[in-house]
């Protein structure tokens, strides 16, 4: 029987690879939600390509725009808002939600999904990292099942045998575009220099992230709830061609990678027919043809929000949902050109001096913990304190 699909995000990065898997298997899923924040036109187009039940947009009058602009598809309902978000994900012909909205903004509608009993494609890593305890407990209170669609979460997921054995997680990072950068010169470097990537095309914030390495910051903290390990079995390590997407080493000395070309189609087709395997349309890896495969130690001088993220996540909860909070609100305040590049990593950084350590047990003190971060951080940068 086919599978009804929500897709939070639809119009992102992560999104359309999803449906462009999803496209190739119409046997397997049907298209049921699409949500997206507010850009209608291309909301339009992907309705009029997959006729979704559902379409919804974050911004009202973006959707007040799509329902005119869809007025000779009546069989497509349109909504607007943060609540119609919400009833996307857990509507009833929905089996499984793609997680793929870009920060904060994620957790309610994903939780939604989870406390409805959907199945998760989490790509939303923030989710995790404002709110990894309490949203594991959800998952496992409604015995939800989780699988990841993050490239280095979903190749550990792939090469995970019996935790028992295992010694430690080792997250493959590419080190963007500034890894041999000069260092003198990366207080410059423009947005368009950041969104960059050598090996991945993604959204601007994740782009940013990823020449920051907050992105792999981020990515340790989801790993920590994902895979229930400690901090210190879990390991970063640079590997420039990206074609080693994460690693698993066992205690007999064993180490299981997962390969392949960096598409993000192979994730995301290995959650959506696990166990099963299926098409994702991404290309043999040539080995013959590939660059020699390196390996660095990462250079915490260089990538400050990595060492950040480190002390977040021994910090607890609180912490790491502060530095969720500050670095979005830094990573825009450098797209919209008010604060440079290493910027970033002084505003995240002055933000967690302040946090008040706790940890917050509802969903509601993540929330107020997370409105509270971003205050703060938005009046040291109108203060200059990160210049
Ligand atoms: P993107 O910017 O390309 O797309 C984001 C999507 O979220 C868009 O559809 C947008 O309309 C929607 N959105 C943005 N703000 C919203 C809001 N306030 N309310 C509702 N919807 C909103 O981002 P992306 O690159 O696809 O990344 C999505 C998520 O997946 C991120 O959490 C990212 O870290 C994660 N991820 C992405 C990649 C990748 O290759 N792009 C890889 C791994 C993980
Ligand atoms: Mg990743």
């Amino acid at each position: 029987m086919k599978r009804g699909i929500c897709i939070l995000g639809a119009t992102g990065s992560i999104g359309q690879n999803t449906l462009d898997v999803v496209a190739r298997h119409p046997d397997r899923f049907r298209v049921v939600a699409l949500t997206a924040n507010q850009r209608e036109e291309e909301m339009a187009a992907l309705c009029r390509r997959y006729r979704p039940k559902l379409a919804v947009m974050r911004e009202e009058s973006a959707a007040k725009r799509l329902r005119q602009s869809l007025a000779d598809l009546p069989e497509i309902t349109v909504a607007g808002g943060a609540e119609a978000l919400q009833a996307a994900a857990v509507d009833p012909e929905v089996d499984e939600v793609m997680a793929a909205i870009v920060g904060a903004a994620g957790l309610l509608p994903t939780l939604a999904a989870v406390r409805a009993g959907k199945k998760i494609y989490l790509a939303n890593k923030e989710c995790l990292v404002m709110a990894g305890s309490l949203f594991m407990e959800e998952v496992r209170r409604h015995q939800v099942q989780l699988l990841p669609i993050d490239s280095e979460h979903n190749a550990i997921f792939q090469c995970f045998g019996d935790e028992r054995g295992v010694r430690r997680i080792i997250l493959t990072a590419s080190g963007g575009p500034f890894r041999q950068y000069p260092l003198e010169k990366l207080g410059e470097v423009t947005p368009a220099q950041a969104c960059a990537h050598p090996n991945w095309v993604m959204g601007q914030k994740i782009s940013v992230d990823s020449a920051t390495m907050m992105n792999k910051g981020l990515e340790v903290i989801e790993a920590r709830w994902l895979f229930d390990l400690p901090v210190d079995r879990i390991r970063v390590l640079i590997h420039p061609q990206s074609i080693i997407h994460s690693m698993v080493e066992y205690l007999d000395g064993s180490v299981l990678a997962q390969l392949g070309n960096p598409d993000m189609r192979t994730p995301i087709a290995h959650a959506l027919a696990y166990p099963e395997r299926i098409d994702s349309g991404v290309h043999s890896l040539d080995l013959t043809h590939c660059q020699a495969l390196e390996f660095e130690e990462p250079d915490f001088g260089r990538f400050p929000c990595l060492a950040l993220a480190f002390d977040a996540l021994a910090g607890g909860t609180a912490a790491t949902a502060v530095l969720n909070a500050a670095n979005e609100v830094a990573v825009q305040a450098f797209l919209d050109g008010q604060l440079s590049f290493t910027g970033i990593s002084r505003l995240v950084s002055r933000s967690l001096e302040e946090y008040q350590p706790s940890t917050p047990q509802s969903l509601e003190e993540v929330m107020a913990i997370d409105a509270e971060a971003r205050a703060r951080t938005r009046s040291f940068l109108r203060s200059g304190l990160a210049a």
